[in-house]
């Protein structure tokens, strides 16, 4: 075992086995039936005995075309994690450094690390929105070759605005640096990062079909960037790396865009119902433009509340250690009768 990873812990959300799961923002709707359907057609029609087509040319294309994009702006892999992974090899590395502005998404720092990345860490204000003057002291410092931002930021759910956005993206270029923008959630929010990308920015934007495509089970993620980097991580990514079946999903996805929508529509709502209710709880929250939101108990401690509603099978994400984050817990927005579930729960623990 190499030395720096020795004493690492893995990045693993509890799988417990309870009736609410409302911790790791999967989509609490699936994708219609008639989706299924047509998941198992492309399958029948695999040849087995073949390698799938390694340039996935024909997703590629189709994810491209949803935002005037060639299949060549576009680099599909197994989860964005993946493309975060591949983006880290092909750019990261030993010597190499990425900057993350906490709290923010845990997995930019822990793959980082693991591709061997040095991490250096910037901290947002305490109402978790980017200060430009931390930003530019953290370049300026330590002359990063990545720069994470994640808009909707997960755990906070804010969105960084489109002028906070381009400023980063001027303090970059002329530098040897990248802009990753995580937008993970980009279709809760009002604005993208996805109009900036050109041949001659450095900057990549990640998406992936775990949350609003409801296809947590499939593995399937992607960036839109510049041909030229996207050719450089199809250097770095192992042959054949996505599979035939899941480049049929992915496909097969795209065609249910009107139920996408649907389903990211019923999340808002519910999302502003349950902030509402919440409202009348002992807890101060934050506004989110995600499909979850971050609350902290007033007068208990974050981790016995998040104990209480296991025992009464309901998951949360427990934040209440992590860096920035004291006594915070994050809530998936579920199907309304979950919510229901665990308002109840909730007035129960804390009222
Ligand atoms: C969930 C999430 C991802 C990605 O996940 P995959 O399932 O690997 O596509 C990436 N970034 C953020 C901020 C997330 O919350």
């Amino acid at each position: 075992m190499r030395d720096d990873l020795a004493l690492r812990e893995g990045y693993h959300s509890p799988q417990l086995d309870v009736e609410v799961r409302l911790n790791t923002n999967e989509a609490p709707a699936p994708p219609p039936q008639a989706f299924t359907r047509q998941v198992m057609e492309a399958v029948e029609a695999v040849r087995w005995n073949r390698y799938p087509d390694r340039t996935a040319s024909e997703l590629r294309a189709a994810i491209g075309a949803r935002y005037d994009r060639t299949a060549a702006e576009v680099f599909v892999a197994n989860g964005s994690n993946e493309v975060l992974q591949t983006l880290l090899l092909a750019f990261g590395g030993p010597g190499r450094c990425a900057a993350v502005f906490e709290p923010t998404y845990a997995l930019h720092s822990h793959i980082a690390r693991t591709t061997g990345t040095e991490v250096v860490e910037g901290r947002r204000r305490d109402d978790f929105s980017l200060d430009l003057d931390e930003v530019q002291r953290v370049i300026d410092e330590a002359d990063p070759d990545v720069v994470f931002l994640c808009s909707p930021n997960n755990p906070s759910g804010l969105v960084d605005p489109p002028h906070t956005v381009s400023e980063v993206l001027a303090m970059v270029e002329g530098r040897r640096t990248l802009l990753v923008m995580d937008e993970a959630y980009g279709q809760f929010a009002p604005t993208s990062a996805v109009g900036l990308i050109a041949e001659d920015v450095p900057l990549v934007v990640t998406r992936t079909f775990s949350k609003t495509w409801s296809m947590a089970a499939a593995r399937l993620g992607y960036l839109l960037g510049p041909r030229w980097l996207v050719q450089e991580l199809e250097n770095v990514i192992l042959p054949y790396h996505l599979d035939a079946m899941k480049q049929a999903a992915g496909l097969a996805a795209l065609g249910f865009s009107d139920d996408m929508n649907a389903r990211v529509a019923q999340v808002i709502e519910e999302r502003g119902r349950l902030l509402e209710a919440f409202q009348d709880l002992p807890v101060t929250t934050w506004p989110s433009q995600a499909s979850f939101f971050l609350f902290r108990p007033d007068d208990r401690d974050g981790n016995e509340v998040w104990q209480e509603l296991v025992d009464r099978s309901i998951l949360l994400r427990n934040c209440a250690s992590w860096p920035g984050l004291d006594g915070c817990l994050r809530v998936t927005i579920g199907t309304p009768e979950e919510n229901d579930r665990l308002l109840d729960a909730l007035r129960d623990i804390l009222l």
